[in-house]
């Protein structure tokens, strides 16, 4: 049978796999423990950190959306980033872009202050920059496109190509788009990252992460450490994200729709200084998330054109969208990253990442486009 498309994959998500009562929607099997057959007779699953049925269903769907061998399921998304680390060993080196999500940053540079491996952070978007870094021969290069909060593309198939001239491994951070809008493995990656948190739950109600392999020896490994260092998910965890899951197509037509409307007023209003859009023709990265995008998104970041106080009025003023962290969720969120999501840089680092104090990260959700445009519209008309 040809392989299916992600609407049925997503849709079809856990669905008649209880081969013991008939199950419509894949069973919560909430057991810590399985009984063996026998003495040293193991079934599929014996204790739920290593693995258990809801976890192993929807790592199952999420390695068919993003056309991978093996995906783990864990208990964050930076879980699954911390997972990344352990196929370092102390001098080997990764290779990681200089605006990545703030806790990314603050992971790696941490356990590089520790010792752990050897961190080389570049502007991904320069080749030139990474040909120079790969010379140190890194043994991971974690990738994030689009950037967050700036939206920056990196194109992952030259990435890749150029990390396969010295055998690193590569991952990508594939959050802020879902496999419904990219599919890195296809352009060449060795591992998928993602918050779960964010669009594949889309709900904003659960913490979770995965990685996804393209490869089994390499997942086989990963799996390992997932389970000696505790960093799977839950099984109830995973079963609200199989829920979420499977309205992920639907929900990423509705949230680009209404970017679309977002970005027509953002473009021409007179208070907003600066649109980061990869849908953009003058967006820094259009040509290449034309390319490996199936889409643009729904992450929108700007600059206003006033200082402080018309940001914090401008913020103060929303009443539809929400000030929160997070991104992905059914509902409009607006983060400000240089006091929120990209705190845990420091100064000189979001300088050198261009997260100005003027910048907002928007999260456009579901609801009409309408009211979402309105909310936006009101409380910039009211800046002087
Ligand atoms: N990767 C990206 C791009 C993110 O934006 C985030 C969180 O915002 C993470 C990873 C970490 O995920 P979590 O918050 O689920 O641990």
């Amino acid at each position: 049978m040809s392989k299916r498309q992600s609407a049925t994959i997503a849709a079809q998500a856990g669905i008649n796999r209880d081969a013991h009562y008939g199950a419509v929607v894949a069973p919560l099997h909430m057991s810590t423990t399985y009984s063996l057959k026998g003495f040293n007779q193991k079934r599929q699953f014996d204790y739920a950190r290593t693995a258990n049925p809801t976890t192993y269903t929807l790592a199952s769907v999420l390695a068919d959306l993003e056309g991978g061998r093996h995906a783990i399921v864990t208990n964050t998304g930076m879980a699954a980033i911390l997972l990344l680390c352990q196929l370092l060993h102390s001098g080997d080196r990764i290779l990681i872009p200089h605006d990545c999500y703030g806790g990314s940053y603050r992971l790696f540079t941490h356990l590089a202050k520790r010792g752990q491996f050897i961190v080389d952070i570049v502007d991904q978007t320069d080749l030139d920059a990474v040909r120079l870094a790969l010379r140190k021969k890194p043994k991971v290069i974690l990738v994030e496109t689009p950037s967050n909060p700036l939206l920056r593309i990196v194109d992952i198939a030259q990435i890749c190509e150029l990390a396969r001239c010295v055998d690193a491994v590569v991952a990508v951070d594939n959050t802020f788009l879902s496999p419904e809008l990219q599919r890195p493995l296809e352009h060449g990656a060795d591992i998928v990252i993602h918050s779960t948190t964010k669009f594949i739950n889309g709900h904003s109600d659960v913490v979770g992460g995965a990685l996804i392999c393209k490869h089994r020896a390499l997942g086989e490994e990963l799996a390992w450490w997932a389970n000696c260092i505790g960093v799977t998910g839950g099984a109830f965890d995973a079963y609200q994200t199989l829920r979420g899951i499977k309205t992920l197509p639907l929900r990423i037509v509705q949230h680009s729709a209404n970017t679309q409307a977002v970005l027509q007023l953002l473009t021409t209003h007179k208070q907003v200084a600066k649109v980061y859009y990869p849908g953009l023709s003058d967006h820094q990265g259009h040509d290449i998330a034309s390319k490996q995008q199936i889409g643009y998104g729904s992450m929108v970041s700007f600059e206003l054109a006033g200082q402080d106080q018309q940001l914090r009025q401008f913020v103060s003023s929303l009443t539809l969208i929400t000030l929160a962290q997070s991104l992905g969720g059914v509902e409009s969120l607006i983060a400000h990253p240089a006091t929120m999501t990209h705190a845990g840089m420091d100064a000189k680092a979001q300088q050198q990442a261009g997260i100005s104090p003027s910048l907002l990260r928007l999260s456009v959700g579901i609801e009409s486009a309408l009211d979402i445009v309105a909310d936006l519209k009101q409380a910039l008309d009211a800046l002087t």
